[in-house]
């Protein structure tokens, strides 16, 4: 059995004291459990083997300091503060030593290596305001053992600084602690509370398959993440997690991060490109006025709680692809700029695990040949298959860019009101299984509802109902059903209905327009609203016959021409009998002013069946009238006929009059009997 003075001679470490001889079992250094004078004597001893300077109360170390797998005893006189303020001049080697007492670095300087690897502190540890000054080889805490607290506060670790695997079984602060250079925290184990508060990360920052355990606080409140940051491989973040007022200047990468309580990430600011691909977050997802300056990714993220991404900054493309909404989740007043944006320097493909579906751009990319990635994105707000379980509340939000939520589905209610879509809006085979409105939202390009289901209908209205009640001197207005505005003047007043009404505001193409009815209308004939389907229905056709006009092929926009009187002025696309009727009875008024002039001023006329003709006076114009009504409902009584160039007259009447009945009947069938 290897002692811990045997294991030193292994490492090839002469370090044990000189009354060793290889006869006992280990030496006053490597010996355990030392208590009273034998303490005592461990740190006189110390003093006697290294030498150090005193100099005001402080030791300064000349050479180097070599405690590999020393022992080091809670002393009777303030031994745990030993070591404070002291200097190391050469190397100071703490591999695999084990303190059992409370040991006190405070304000002490390593000018040169210095490692912990593999100590065990077993009581709390104060490194408050220590100097780590070597930079060519790493500061080393791999795989150290901390079991009571430990507190780094305004360290400086002026080198990079390994502390892979450590462990933290207490409470850790690196609060205001700098790292100028990388710093890798990979695997190790945060069992408590947990504070890098106002710490500096000037390098990289490693915190790959972390885990913060034991349900406690973790806090980066007003941390800088200066270099590239690494919260991946399945971090886990076991208790509140505040990332509040967090600058991270490079790539932030929360892959696969798993938050099981609320975390927030309110005010931080991403510089790079924010990952958080299959990130989840079990509990609620505070995201208040980030400041995203390059591409946001939360492809397959999965949010549980509730979430918010109120007033967030969206300067390139934001990919929600896939992303799964569990509770409520609000955009309000979040800015879309999706400025197209990449994945930038530093960031190697194999980092991450891509998307098929962006693997396959990459690759059908010929010259993007390099592990480095520089992909780049569209301008788009990506929502595709993106799942919102909880109701979903984008009010006020700007979409400079595309909006895609193709085949994206809304389990609860969505709020998409006094939204600026500013391109083209793509809702392509999304399912609203509940209610969805789009009051007020203004779309300035396309908009793409196709396929789209409604299960609960919509609110798009493309113009607003407004119903005006004068009080008191002063006009009152509704403005759809959300609005109220109370206002003083008649040209105020004609302002706003003029603002309010025209869907030209609200709709910058034709395209958009129709579509806004086309789903308005399907919403009302799902709620049994005939009516109000109708008017929607007829909205629609006459924006078609304007897309026509616009961009139809030259027989379409013949056709669109001849269109509105045969379909719209007739019935308006057969949803109005009273604007048949109306309009038979103005024809036959029509026609039969034309015979009376005919009869009056030509050799055209109408004769009774005894050859007689109709008179030219006042009499004769209610046989016109007469004649016009039987030729118009095609009743031919035979009682009259006419010659000359009316009979080609009463031929084309009679043709239209048959068309009217027909068409008539048609209405009225269509209004009564669905
Ligand atoms: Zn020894």
């Amino acid at each position: 059995m290897s002692t811990r003075c045997s294991r030193a001679k292994e490492l090839g470490v002469d370090n044990c004291h000189e009354e060793y001889e290889g006869e006992k079992e280990y030496c006053l250094f490597h010996k355990p459990e030392k208590i009273g004078s034998e303490a005592n004597r461990f740190y006189r001893e110390l003093i006697e083997k290294d030498n150090p300077q005193e100099e005001n109360g402080r030791f300064i170390f000349e050479t180097m300091a070599d405690f590999t797998g020393y022992i080091f005893p809670r002393g009777e006189d303030e031994n745990s503060e030993f070591f404070k303020d002291s200097e190391f001049k050469s190397y100071a080697i703490f591999e695999d030593a084990i303190f059992n007492c409370d040991i006190v670095f405070n304000e002490a300087t390593f000018k040169s290596l210095v490692t912990f690897k593999e100590a065990t502190f077993e009581k709390k540890v104060k490194m408050r305001g220590v100097n780590f000054e070597e930079q060519e080889r790493k500061t080393s805490f791999e795989q150290a053992d901390f079991l009571e607290s430990v507190d780094f506060s305004k360290a400086s670790f002026d080198g990079s600084t390994n502390f892979i695997a450590a462990t933290f079984e207490k409470m850790v602060e690196f609060t205001e602690t700098v790292f100028k250079d990388s710093v890798d925290f990979r695997s190790s184990e945060f069992k408590h509370l947990t504070y890098f508060k106002n710490s500096i990360f000037e390098d990289s920052a490693i915190f790959s398959q972390v885990k913060f355990e034991g349900g406690y606080k973790t806090s980066f409140e007003e941390a800088r993440f200066n270099g590239i940051v690494k919260f991946d491989g399945g971090v886990k973040f076991g208790g509140v997690t505040d990332f509040k007022i967090t600058y991270f200047d490079k790539i932030a990468n929360f892959n696969e991060a798993k938050f099981q309580q609320k975390v927030t990430f309110k005010d931080a600011k991403f510089s790079g490109s924010a990952i958080f691909y299959m990130a989840t977050f079990e509990d609620a997802a505070i995201f208040y006025n980030v400041n995203f300056n390059e591409t946001a990714h939360f492809w397959r993220t999965h949010f549980k709680g509730k979430s918010s991404f109120d007033y967030v900054n969206l300067k390139k493309t934001v990919n929600f692809r896939k992303a799964c909404f569990s509770g409520e989740v609000s955009f309000k007043n979040t800015l879309f700029l999706c400025e197209g944006g990449k994945i930038g320097e530093n960031f190697r493909h194999k980092d991450i695990p891509w998307p098929d579906f962006l693997l396959e751009a990459i690759k059908s990319k010929s010259d993007n040949k390099s592990e480095e990635g520089t992909f780049n994105y569209k301008n788009i707000a990506e929502f595709s298959h993106t799942t919102f379980e909880g109701e979903t509340n984008f009010e006020n939000a700007n979409f400079k860019n595309q909006a895609r939520f193709e085949d994206s589905s809304f389990d609860d209610v969505a709020i998409f009101d006094k939204i600026e879509f500013e391109k083209m809006a793509n809702f392509l085979g999304t399912k609203f299984e509940r209610s969805v409105t789009f009051s007020q939202s203004i779309f300035r390009d396309e908009v793409v509802f196709h396929y789209c289901g409604f299960s609960q209908g919509v609110v798009i209205e493309p113009f607003y109902r407004k119903v005006m009640i004068k009080q008191e001197g002063k006009q009152r207005i509704h403005i759809s059903e959300y609005e109220e505005y109370i206002i003083e003047g008649e040209d105020e007043l004609r302002e706003l209905v003029k603002e309010a009404c025209e869907p030209e505001e609200r709709f910058g193409t034709n395209q958009a327009l129709k579509e806004a009815y086309r789903v308005q209308r399907i919403t009302y004939e799902n709620e049994g609203e005939k009516e109000r389907a109708d008017e929607m229905f007829v909205e629609e056709m006459r924006t078609r016959r304007e897309i026509k006009k616009e961009s139809g092929t030259f027989f379409e926009k013949l056709w669109a021409y001849f269109e509105k009187p045969i379909a719209d002025w007739t019935c308006k696309y057969g949803t109005s009998w009273k604007r048949v009727l109306g309009m038979s009875g103005l024809l036959i008024l029509f026609f039969g002013g034309i015979y009376w002039l005919l009869n009056r001023f030509t050799e055209a006329t109408i004769r009774y069946i005894n050859g007689r003709t109709i008179s030219t006076s006042i009499m004769g114009l209610l046989d016109s009238f007469y004649y016009s009504i039987v030729t118009f409902t095609t009743l031919g009584y035979g009682d009259m006929h006419p010659t000359g160039i009316l009979k080609l007259l009463s031929a084309i009447q009679s043709i239209i009059g048959a068309v009217f009945m027909a068409l008539l009947v048609a209405v009225f069938a269509r209004k009564w009997m669905r």
